[in-house]
C-alpha cells in the first residue's frame, strides 16, 4: 500500500512539475501571438491616421478607417485587394475591436462595442476581465508624421477567448492524463509490490505458525517454502530457512547435550548413593568397609569435579573469539615448555620434539589455551599408548599457518570412531577411558579452543599402530605484534 501510494506521489509530482512548465510556456506563446495582434493592429490604425495634421475630429478619422471597415460582411467575397489590405485584415479579426479617441478622450470611431472606458494616463496595456473574459487592452498615442504632434488616442482590445479556451483544454487535458498515470502508476505499483513481496509474506506467515505453536507441537519443520524466483527476496526466505534450520540444531544439541551431562552424572551419583545406603545399613560399623565407601565417593566426587571443570571449560571455550580474541602468543614457547613440562611428568616415557622453528613464531591465541590444547593431546598419547612409550611432538611453520603435531604409538582408532572422538563425551571404550579418568570431553574443548582462533584440529589414526593429532594455527603476519606476547608463565625448562 505505501510503495503504491508512494508511487502515485512521485508520479504526480514528477507529472505535475512537467504539466506546469508545459502549460506556461504554451500559455506565454499562446498570448504572444494574442499580443502581436494588437501591436498590428495598433501600428496600422497609428499609421492611417498619422498623414494629416491637427486634432483628430470625427470628420478627418471615419473617412479614413471606415472606407475600409463599412459593413465589412458584405464585402466579404469582394475584390482580393480588399484582403491585402491590412487594416481591413486587423478590423475584421473577430475579436479585435479598435476604438479611435481625440485628444480629450472623446471617442470618434470604433469598429466594436468595447465595454472598456478609455483612460489616458492609466497604463498603456492590461489585461482585464470583462463577463468572465478576459481582454488584452493597449493603448497609444498617435502624432503627425510630419511635426510629431499629439493628434489623439487609439485603444485596441483582444478578447482572449481563444487564449482562454486553449488554455483550458490543455488544463484538462493535463488533469485527465495526470489522474489516469497517477491511478495507473499506484495501481500497478501495488500489484507489483504484493508481486513482489510475497516472499516477505510467507516469511511472515512462517513466523505465525512458530509463534502460534504451542507447547510442545512440533516446529522443527516449520519452513518458508521454496520459492522458484531467484531474487534477493526469496534468498531471504532461504537465508531464513537457513537459520530456523540452524536454530533447531542449536536447540537440539543443547538438549542432547542436557541428556548427556545428566547421563555421564547418573553414575557417580549412584554409586555414591550406594556406598552411603550400605555404610547407612550396616556399613558404618564396619571400619574396612567404612574406609573403603568413602574412599570410593571421594573418587566418585573427583570424577565429578572434573566432570564440572570440564564442561565449564566446554562452554568457555565457544566464547573464545568474544574474550580472547585478540590474544597472542608464541607458539614455539609454548611446545617447549608443555614438551618438558611432560618429560618431567612422565619419565617411563620417550618424548622426541622435532621443532622446524627456531625463532619465536606468534600465533593469535590466548597462551594458556594453547597450553590446555597441547595438554589434552598429550594427556591423551600417554593415556592410549600401549607397549611402544614414545610421544612425538613437532612444530614447523608455512606462509601462513604453523603446524603443531603430537604422535603417539598406542592403541590408535579405527576408521569407524576416528569420526567421532571430536563429539562430546564419545569415548571408544567407555568403560576403559572411564577407569583413565576421561570424560570424553577432552578432545571436544580442543577443537572448539582450536576453531574458536580460526585453526583447525585434525586426526590421523590406525588401529593397533597409533595416531597422530594435527594443529594447525594462522601465523600473525605483523611483527609489531609479535612484539607484545604476553609471556605469563614463565616457568620454562628448556
Ligand atoms: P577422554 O577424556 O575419554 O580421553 P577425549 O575427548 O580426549 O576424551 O577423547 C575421546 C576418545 O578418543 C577417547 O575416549 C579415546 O577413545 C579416543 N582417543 C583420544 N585420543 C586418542 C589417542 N591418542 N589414541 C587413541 N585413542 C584416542
Amino acid at each position: 500500500m505505501k510503495w503504491s501510494v508512494g508511487t502515485g506521489i512521485g508520479v504526480l509530482l514528477i507529472f505535475a512539475v512537467f504539466a506546469a512548465l508545459l502549460y506556461q510556456s504554451f500559455s506565454n506563446i499562446l498570448l504572444r501571438q494574442e499580443k502581436q495582434y494588437v501591436t498590428d493592429a495598433v501600428g496600422v490604425v497609428s499609421e492611417r491616421l498619422s498623414h494629416d495634421s491637427g486634432e483628430l475630429t470625427d470628420s478627418n478619422v471615419k473617412p479614413l478607417l471606415s472606407s475600409n471597415f463599412d459593413s465589412v460582411e458584405d464585402r466579404q467575397g469582394a475584390s482580393s485587394s480588399l484582403y491585402s489590405d491590412s487594416l481591413f485584415v486587423t478590423l475584421s479579426r473577430k475579436n479585435i475591436g479598435v476604438s479611435v479617441y481625440n485628444l480629450d478622450g472623446k471617442g470618434l470611431f470604433a469598429s466594436r462595442r468595447v465595454p472598456i472606458k478609455f483612460d489616458r494616463v492609466g497604463p498603456a496595456e492590461r489585461i482585464k476581465k470583462v463577463n468572465g473574459t478576459n481582454v488584452y487592452v493597449r493603448r497609444s498615442a498617435i502624432y503627425t508624421k510630419k511635426n510629431h504632434e499629439l493628434r489623439g488616442y487609439v485603444q485596441v482590445t483582444n478578447r482572449l477567448v481563444e487564449y482562454d479556451a486553449a488554455r483550458n483544454k490543455l488544463l484538462l487535458i493535463f488533469l485527465v492524463f495526470g489522474l489516469t498515470a497517477v491511478l495507473l502508476c499506484s495501481l500497478l505499483g501495488y500489484i507489483l509490490s504484493l508481486w513482489l513481496l510475497r516472499p516477505i509474506d510467507d516469511i511472515n506467515e512462517t513466523i505465525d505458525k512458530i509463534n502460534e505453536a504451542e507447547d510442545g507441537d512440533p516446529v522443527a519443520n516449520i519452513r518458508v517454502p521454496k520459492l522458484r524466483y531467484n531474487d534477493e527476496l526469496s534468498n531471504l526466505g532461504n537465508l531464513f530457512n537457513d537459520m530456523l534450520d540452524q536454530m533447531q540444531r542449536y536447540i537440539e544439541q543443547q538438549q542432547q547435550f542436557v541428556e548427556d551431562v545428566s547421563h555421564e552424572l547418573r553414575t557417580p551419583v549412584a554409586i555414591i548413593q550406594g556406598h552411603l545406603e550400605l555404610l547407612n545399613r550396616w556399613g558404618k560399623d564396619n571400619p574396612e568397609v567404612l574406609a573403603e565407601s568413602i574412599s570410593a565417593s571421594l573418587q566418585e566426587i573427583n570424577r565429578m569435579k572434573s566432570l564440572v571443570q570440564e564442561m565449564l571449560d566446554l562452554s568457555r571455550a565457544e566464547q573464545v573469539e568474544i574474550h580472547f580474541g585478540k590474544e597472542i602468543t608464541d607458539a614455539r614457547e609454548v611446545v617447549l615448555q608443555v614438551f618438558n613440562n611432560f618429560k618431567m611428568i612422565k619419565p617411563d616415557f620417550v618424548f622426541v620434539l622435532d621443532d622446524d622453528l627456531n625463532e619465536r613464531t606468534a600465533v593469535q591465541m590466548y597462551r594458556n589455551h594453547l597450553e590446555q590444547v597441547l595438554i589434552i593431546l598429550l594427556d591423551n598419547a600417554v593415556k592410549y599408548s600401549t607397549e611402544r612409550q614414545e610421544i612425538h611432538l613437532s612444530v614447523a611453520k608455512n606462509a601462513r599457518y604453523v603446524d603443531i603435531a603430537v604422535q603417539d604409538f598406542g592403541e590408535g582408532i579405527s576408521q569407524q570412531n576416528i569420526k567421532r572422538v571430536f563429539n562430546r563425551f564419545y569415548r571408544v571404550d567407555k568403560a576403559r577411558s572411564r577407569d583413565k579418568g576421561g570424560n570424553g570431553l577432552g578432545l571436544s574443548i580442543a577443537q572448539r579452543l582450536i576453531e574458536g582462533y580460526h585453526g583447525k584440529l585434525t586426526v590421523e589414526s590406525v588401529l593397533g599402530q597409533g595416531s597422530v593429532f594435527r594443529i594447525s594455527l594462522p601465523i600473525v603476519q605483523k611483527d609489531s605484534k609479535a612484539s607484545d606476547i604476553k609471556s605469563e608463565n614463565n616457568g620454562i625448562a628448556k
